[in-house]
């Protein structure tokens, strides 16, 4: 059951830091450091959609979950208990 709970925030952190360099490569003067930023902030924004497709699913019926922020309290799918 804890394989949800890393996939949530492993998914939160990457999108959190994708938000991050996005805003971060406006803000720099520098083009070629602002162009690495945004390659950065799609590379995390896609490892944050691969891991929320791929990991973060009920652990009882394996279908995926809701792209919250938090992992639900029970399973829409199953109605199992997932906390
Ligand atoms: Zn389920």
């Amino acid at each position: 059951m804890k394989r949800i709970y890393i996939a949530c925030l492993a998914k939160n952190i990457l999108f959190a830091a994708a938000c991050i360099m996005a805003v971060v490569s406006v803000m720099v003067k520098s083009v070629p450091v602002a162009t690495g930023l945004l390659y950065a902030t799609a590379g995390a924004f896609v490892l944050g959609v691969i891991v929320s497709v791929c990991f973060f699913r009920c652990p009882y019926c394996d279908r995926a979950l809701p792209k919250a922020a938090r992992t639900p309290d029970v399973c829409p799918h199953c109605g199992e208990k997932l906390r």
